[in-house]
């Protein structure tokens, strides 16, 4: 088939190499230039899945991996304190992983795709990958962002682990991601824009240097409520379809799994049928809606934890099943004081 992917982010340059890899005329079409292309976000994601995702695609992801967590600490609101055991979560050179995916596929960096101009026409298929972008997609029914932006820093003399505050009302959550040498990330997502604990982390790090400042708003609609997913022969994979887990904006591995489904779907057939794909998609991320739910009811102070027992419930049993999605211990004790403290 005759392919193009808009966005050569985590999804759009993963689909380059693999379908490319199975013989499809595939041209991947990137907003920025070469030399700017920076992937924005943290880079923390697990070990395990990473390495799966890399060696379908001829990578050995122990090449790219940056720091290998033991402990996240995290500071919550009223001075509590609790610290989760990592079981992969890592940070990874995602910039040089995207590259290394990127080898050999056709890919016309500095391109900025629009629904109006595009021309889907050309294409037997045509996949959007532009992330929180969305771009050749209709708009979705509920989307539903929150603005996000970190630093990139070096030279810290902060602690070498994992790191995050989250903030009241579950309305978003500072971070600080170690990378190698002495760099990390820090960073905060939050719907009120106050961005609690970068001054500080600057103020208590005077000799940091700071050497770069991205953002964009990251979105935790679920898929449930980013449909249509596809369009004439359009089809959005990734971010743009809304697969990011809501209580933590971490869209790395959701976005891969859906990659994932979408080539499912192809196998074996001349013609990908996007019905089956959207049942595959809404079907993968059914939980991500109770995950959802229970952000947006915090975030409006509605949250009972009685009430809303089967929401809990929900998140606690499907992400205890995917333990090693995560990276990090999945505990019910741990989880209910982390959303009651909230
Ligand atoms: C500050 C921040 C920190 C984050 N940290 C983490 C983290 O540590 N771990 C984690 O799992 N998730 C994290 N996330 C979320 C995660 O980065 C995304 O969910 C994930 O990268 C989505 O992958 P994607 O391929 O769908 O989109 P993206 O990776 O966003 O890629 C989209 C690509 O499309 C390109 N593009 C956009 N518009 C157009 C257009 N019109 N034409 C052509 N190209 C276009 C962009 O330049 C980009 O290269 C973070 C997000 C942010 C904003």
């Amino acid at each position: 088939m005759k392919i193009a992917i808009a966005g050569a982010g985590v999804a759009g340059s993963y689909l380059g190499c693999l379908l490319s890899g199975i013989g499809h005329d595939v041209t991947i079409f990137e907003a920025s230039k070469k030399e700017n292309h920076w992937p924005v976000c943290a880079w923390g994601a697990s070990y395990h899945m990473l390495s799966r995702f890399s060696s379908k695609a001829g990578l050995n992801f122990d090449n790219y991996v940056l720091h290998i967590g033991k402990v996240l600490k995290m500071d919550l609101p009223n001075n509590l304190t609790e610290y989760l055991d990592l079981r992969g979560l890592v940070t990874y050179d995602k910039r040089r992983w995207e590259q290394d995916m990127l080898a050999g596929a056709k890919i016309e960096y500095g391109t900025q795709c629009l629904r109006s101009t595009f021309p889907s026409f050309k294409y037997d298929v045509v996949i959007d990958c532009t992330g929180f972008h969305r771009t050749l997609l209709p708009k979705s029914h509920e989307d539903f962002v929150i603005p996000a932006y970190e630093y990139l820093v070096e030279n810290i003399e902060a602690p070498e682990e994992f790191y995050v505050i989250g903030y009241k009302g579950a309305r978003g959550y500072f971070w600080y991601f170690p990378l190698d040498k002495e760099k990390a990330y820090i960073g905060a997502g939050d719907i009120d824009r106050k961005y609690l604990g970068i001054q500080d982390f600057f103020q208590n790090n005077p000799k940091s240097k700071i050497v770069k400042k991205i953002g964009r708003p990251i979105r935790l609609a679920p898929p449930k409520r980013m449909e249509p997913f596809s369009s004439r022969n359009i089809v959005g994979v990734g971010e743009s379809i809304g697969c990011v887990f809501p209580m933590l904006g971490e869209g790395i591995i959701p976005s891969l799994l859906c990659c994932d489904l979408f080539l499912e779907t192809l196998e074996d057939k001349s013609v990908p049928s996007f019905d089956e794909y959207r049942k595959k998609v809404l079907r993968k991320f059914s939980y991500y809606d109770d995950v959802y739910r229970i952000v947006r009811l915090k975030m409006e102070n509605k949250l009972n934890m009685v009430r809303h027992l089967n929401l809990i419930m929900s998140m606690y049993i499907n992400m205890k099943m995917e333990e090693k999605r995560f990276g990090f211990e999945i505990n019910f004790s741990k989880m209910k004081r982390l959303v009651n403290a909230l």
